[in-house]
């Protein structure tokens, strides 16, 4: 089962929780702080590294001259 982060929409409690994306289409999964189930789905950002995003930003800006 992976782990998603969610986020409150009553509250705003940040949370993380072990559950299977039906649970999370099926609005199954409630806040831990206050058991609203108005949580929202936040995209893991684990891909990203440290130094890796500013790489990325110079080779985009590269790219977009455009050399055709
Ligand atoms: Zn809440």
């Amino acid at each position: 089962m992976p782990m998603y982060e969610f986020s409150c929409r009553k509250c705003g409690e940040h949370f993380e929780d072990l559950v299977t994306l039906a649970q999370v289409e099926n609005g199954e999964v409630e806040c831990p702080s206050c058991g609203s189930k108005k949580v929202e789905r936040e995209v893991s950002t684990f891909a990203t590294s440290g130094g890796d995003s500013f790489g990325g930003i110079s080779s985009s800006g590269c790219g977009s001259g455009g050399f055709t």
